[in-house]
């Protein structure tokens, strides 16, 4: 039988005493953590679903292992969803408690649901609980691929999409995805039990919940999370033992400014430093932008690797750490993932170079949309492929380059398709540009026109659109130009600071 996670399932010895996860300065081993979570599970044995208050402390990992623990399917929510939301999800996932920390303050929505309370202080407290008679109990309690019930078709999470396109959707995470897509990572990665993560990335979606904590305890590795993201936190953490780095393009980018500044000062150096030591650089969940790749390959040494995935999917593609980091694309795809371009009418596009949808299938994708059979048969071919929604290109060898979304990024003008992505990089690389975000408009003469909305690094003097739009025709070609400039003081973003267009387009 195959464990989800078998670095937790009955650790002894010295296996028992290494740290699993430190949020600041408290940290559980994996002998603490096998005990809460243990614990844990036994209260929540009944609940047919908990729903997980899920802040960036060591209660989220003790609650989401301990429901894996259980084979009870855990919603991690976002505690700053707002109230319409958070009856939303409420309403569509029904959870019977709701499992939060000693000190949260739940919402009166949350109210209504049994409260379990973690308490991350007193597992640490308890010590190494190896031979203790508590750990013993847990030990031959209930084990990942389930105890129980739980097989590997069962659900382990149910994960709401970003909400970048419309309305969350609940993603339901078979326990199979889960150990799939982490092992495919760890073929790619070459993860092992000695990896130490940083990482300060939430704990309610796909990114900072499955890969950046359930990732390094499947192999016995550590989890170091900031709570909060700072350049000196990465710096310290990266600097003292940590092996890979996990951000979103956000992240990257205060990195590259931080990384900026003038060669000589302490803290820029520590910083150098720290991420050219670092064994692995990874982005994901956005596009990372090529001239912040840039600029940290040119200030560390060292090139950020990019890998692509989403709520449905887990991990499609990426990177290797043995292979070769490509600006502006995300690898190929991982190992078991099948992935193809296909148009609207479903021809399958095999030349290099052709932009289309692109459409997956394997072992990594979820089991459907909770209550939205409509929704689920819509996002899958008739030959059971998976509809990413996304838009790229693949490179003769195989390496994946994502244009954008196909709502929203996919630009049909003058009888061209034309992707954002390679715009928006192309403008970034400008110093009066700070952030870029390009769309479509309807036009009367093209079908659409191609239009930035830019936040200028200085307000006061920014880039002129003539200027803006010459470098584009220059750098790729004249139908690319933006036809439109906007200017904003800043663009809408959600919580992992992916851009939110379709605020900009209404
Ligand atoms: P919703 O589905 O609710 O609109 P969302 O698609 O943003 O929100 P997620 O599942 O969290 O929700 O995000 C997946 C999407 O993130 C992908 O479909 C893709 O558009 C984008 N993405 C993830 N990784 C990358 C990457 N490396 N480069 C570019 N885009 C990426
Ligand atoms: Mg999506």
């Amino acid at each position: 039988m195959t464990l989800l996670l078998p670095a937790l399932q009955s650790p002894t010895g010295p296996a028992a005493s290494r740290e699993a996860v430190r949020f600041g300065a408290l940290s559980l081993t994996y002998g603490e953590l096998a005990a809460a979570s243990t614990a844990l599970a036994a209260r929540i044995a009944n609940a047919g679903r908990v729903a997980v208050w899920a802040t960036p402390t060591p209660e989220t990992v003790i609650a989401v292992v301990a429901a894996l623990r259980a084979g009870v399917p855990a919603v991690p929510l976002n505690p700053r969803t707002g109230e319409r939301e958070l009856a939303h999800i409420l309403g569509d996932s029904e959870p019977t408690a709701m499992l939060a920390g000693p000190d949260d303050e739940l919402p009166p929505a949350l109210e209504k649901l049994r409260r379990v309370t973690v308490d991350a202080r007193a597992a640490a407290d308890s010590g190494t609980p190896a031979g203790s008679p508590a750990y013993e109990a847990g030990a031959a309690g209930p084990d990942v691929y389930g105890t129980g019930e739980a097989g590997p078709e069962d659900p382990a999470l149910i994960v709401y999409t970003s909400g970048t396109t419309g309305p969350p959707k609940g993603a339901v995470l078979p326990r199979r995805a889960v150990a799939a897509s982490l092992d495919a990572l760890e073929d790619a990665w070459g993860w092992t039990g000695d990896d130490v993560l940083v990482h300060a990335l939430p704990l309610f979606h796909v990114h900072g919940l499955i890969l950046g904590a359930l990732g390094p305890l499947r192999r016995g590795g550590s989890v170091r999370h900031l709570g909060k993201f700072s350049p000196e936190g990465v710096a310290r953490e990266l600097g003292s033992g940590g092996t890979m780095l996990f951000g979103v393009p956000t992240m990257y980018h205060r990195l590259a400014e931080a990384l900026d500044g003038p060669a000589g000062t302490a803290e820029r150096d520590a910083l150098a430093r720290a991420l050219s030591g670092a064994r692995l650089l990874v982005s994901g969940s956005a596009a990372l932008p090529v001239h912040d790749h840039e600029r940290i390959a040119t200030a560390t040494g060292r090139r950020v690797i990019e890998r692509y995935g989403m709520t449905e999917t887990l991990m499609n593609t990426g990177v290797r750490a043995d292979g070769v980091p490509r600006p502006g694309t995300v690898g190929p795809p991982l190992a078991g993932v099948e992935l193809r371009l296909a148009e609207d009418d479903g021809t399958v596009l095999d030349e290099p170079g052709a932009i289309g949808e692109i459409q997956v299938r394997g072992p990594n994708l979820f089991t459907g949309y909770l209550n939205r059979p409509d929704a689920t048969a819509a996002a899958h071919t008739a030959d059971g492929w998976f509809r990413t929604g996304d838009v790229g290109t693949v490179d003769a060898d195989g390496y994946v380059t994502i244009a954008g979304r196909k709502a929203t990024d996919l630009i049909k003008s003058g009888g061209y398709k034309i992707g954002a992505g390679e715009i928006e990089n192309v403008l970034l690389a400008h110093p009066g540009v700070r952030e870029v975000a390009v769309t479509g408009e309807e036009d009367p003469d093209l079908g659409e026109r191609v239009v930035a909305w830019v936040v200028a690094t200085d307000p006061d003097s920014p880039p002129s659109p003539e200027e803006l739009a010459d470098r584009v025709a220059a750098q790729l070609a004249p139908h690319k130009r933006p036809r439109t400039v906007r200017y904003l003081d800043a663009l809408p973003r959600n919580d992992l600071g992916k851009i939110m267009k379709r605020s900009l387009r209404a």
